[in-house]
């Protein structure tokens, strides 16, 4: 998970080229699981590297331990907890 400043950059892992993808990410903490879904990221077509717009790792960062502490306070540490944002169309 990088930080990238303009989407028209190549990969910096690879050169390869970056799509705009949306895209679902699980995180794990103490045996807690949550996943978020339908997060804008760009990723890298070739190795499958993900980069989001600046700023956006650390919200998504933020979102997923919000999650982990709704998790926590409703003792949900049996189940996965999903947030999933939705792209009007
Ligand atoms: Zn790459």
């Amino acid at each position: 998970m990088k930080k990238i400043d303009a989407s028209k950059e190549p990969c910096s892992e690879c050169g390869g080229r970056l799509e705009r993808k949306h895209i679902t990410q699980e995180f794990e903490r103490e045996g807690v699981k949550v996943k978020l879904s339908g997060i804008a990221a760009l990723v890298c077509a070739d190795c499958g590297e993900i980069y989001f717009q600046p700023g956006g790792a650390d919200k998504v960062a933020a979102a997923a331990n919000s999650l982990f502490d709704l998790a926590i306070v409703e003792k949900q540490h049996k189940r996965s907890l999903t947030a999933r944002i939705s792209q009007p169309r």
